[in-house]
């Protein structure tokens, strides 16, 4: 079997296929699993989100560019997530 997710393959993919998943919001993961929101828009999440429930996905943070905060704020950061997309928008 082929290993397409490791090794030199994820160095031709954008920022390396690394990045913050936008469903966990865990830093630095490999971002290789492709999700559809209910409205049709694709994300890229981790191998552990690629079974997550739909209202997860759905209440994902669309931009996971950088946003100032670490694993151990996670909590304090989903509840404030909708605050959050309104102050974005
Ligand atoms: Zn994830």
């Amino acid at each position: 079997m082929a290993k397409n997710n490791r090794g030199k393959a994820l160095y031709k993919q954008p920022s390396r296929a690394r990045g913050t998943c936008p469903v966990c919001l865990a830093t630095r993961t490999k971002l290789l699993e492709t999700v559809k929101k209910s409205d049709g828009t694709q994300l890229q999440v981790c191998k552990r989100c690629s079974h997550a429930a739909t209202t997860r996905i759905d209440a994902a943070v669309a931009n996971s560019s950088t946003i100032a905060f670490r694993r151990k704020h996670k909590k304090a950061f989903h509840q404030l997530q909708t605050s959050l997309l309104q102050y974005r928008t």
